[in-house]
């Protein structure tokens, strides 16, 4: 398989487009009709830009591959809320993408919030991720970040919908793969192109320092998570075995630099699992680690995968966010509705038990219609309160 991801029309930043059709000889309205058509129609191939006189899509098509990404399973949780997507990339890579919907109180539409992977597998190794688990396969490009974004935008408009946010936290580490990412974000919030507002990102890391360093001298809005998971260093590389002997307090100290050059706080992520990091000893040591810090704390009871890592009971997380809330922290839990159909970052891939929604049955299928108010797992902790 390829390690070199494929390049399309979907990794080329509004001015490029620019270039490329100057570069082609042709008036520069056409840039504007290319780019409107990708960012507003959503095709699913090149033929689809119509506006193009032929010969255009021709001259496209010879330097372009034009690859959206091939749905090859779909998964809806019972409430519908949580719709799971299984997506094939142009040389066979599978990645998953999930839609999580909420209702906005006041609005029409639904908050829709699209979790995107930015690598095929992870290399960081967190024992409890199923992603982590299979390892790394290869980074994926900005094209096909944004086209996982176009592919969920598609199937909402066909229900009169739109992607009102965007979370990298499907799979692999967003900054481990930094200059695809922040091309991935430029694509999405340039209002040339997707037109997002950048505070309605939110990328997660799992705490790569130089990544977060660099992601606050971009000039971007975009929020901030860091995967914390323990207030310990020993017990927080036991969990993250990839992590430096120091990433506790180094991750601490980064959350800090980027609030005073964001002005952003920044969410920790807290997988809670039964017998390792969710005592109440713990959550008084995370509280005087981060006690001072502007920060928000997301507890996530964790997903259980095959690593045999289980789920505190409900008990156990209310005692841990008890002691967080007692002491003035800003916390929530992240109630988990994605489970039962392995909602949690790389699952789907690695869990044949799920009941798998077959191609003909596609067409059947419900979009996530929108009632209750739950969310699945990895599910945007930071851009809920935005
Ligand atoms: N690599 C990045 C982003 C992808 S993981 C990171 O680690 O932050 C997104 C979130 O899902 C992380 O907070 C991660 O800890 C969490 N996660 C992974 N596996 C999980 C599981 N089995 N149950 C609950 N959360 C999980
Ligand atoms: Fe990678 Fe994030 Fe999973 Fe850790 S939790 S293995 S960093 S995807």
């Amino acid at each position: 398989m390829s390690t070199e991801p494929i390049r399309t029309l979907y990794d080329l930043l509004p001015d490029e487009i620019d270039q490329l059709v100057a570069g082609l000889g042709l008036p520069a309205y056409r840039a504007k009709q290319i780019l409107q058509s990708l960012y507003r129609e959503y095709p699913t191939s090149l033929d689809e830009l119509r506006q193009l006189p032929l010969l255009v899509r021709d001259e496209l098509a010879a330097q372009y591959a034009f690859s959206p990404a091939e749905e090859v399973r779909r998964v809806v949780s019972e409430d519908g809320e949580t719709t799971k997507l299984l997506l094939r990339m142009s040389d066979g890579t599978l990645i998953e993408t999930v839609l999580m919907q909420y209702p906005e109180p006041g609005e029409r539409h639904p908050r829709s919030t699209v979790c995107v992977s930015t690598q095929a597998g992870c290399a960081m190794g967190c024992v409890f991720c199923a992603t982590g688990q299979m390892g790394f396969e290869r980074n994926l490009s900005a094209g096909e970040i944004v086209s996982q974004v176009i592919h969920v935008a598609r199937l909402l408009k066909a229900n009169g919908e739109h992607v009102t946010n965007v979370v990298f936290m499907g799979m692999g580490e967003p900054l481990a793969n930094y200059a695809e990412t922040i091309r991935a974000v430029r694509l999405l919030t340039d209002p040339r192109a997707f037109g997002l507002g950048q505070r309605h990102i939110t990328i997660s890391t799992v705490g790569v320092i130089r990544g977060i360093d660099r992601l606050a001298a971009e000039g971007l809005q975009v929020g901030l998570a860091i995967s914390l998971h323990s207030p310990d260093e020993a017990l927080r590389q036991q969990l993250v075995p990839t992590a430096g002997p120091h990433s506790v307090q180094d991750i601490v100290s980064a959350a800090r630099r980027y609030f005073t050059a964001t002005g952003r706080r920044v969410t920790f992520e807290y997988a809670l699992i039964a017998g390792e990091n969710d005592s109440p000893e713990i959550a008084r040591k995370l509280v005087a680690l981060l006690r001072g810090t502007p920060t928000h704390i997301n507890l996530i009871p964790v997903n259980p995968t095959a690593g045999g890592y289980g789920r505190p009971s409900r008990g156990r997380v209310l005692e841990f966010e008890k002691v967080l809330l007692d002491a003035g922290m800003n916390c929530t839990v992240r109630v988990e509705k994605g489970s039962e159909i392995s909602a949690a970052c790389g699952q789907l891939r690695t869990d044949e038990a799920n009941t798998i929604i077959s191609l003909e049955e596609l067409s059947r299928a419900p979009v996530a219609p929108v009632h209750g108010h739950r969310q699945g797992a990895p599910a945007p902790g930071p851009s809920q309160s935005q």
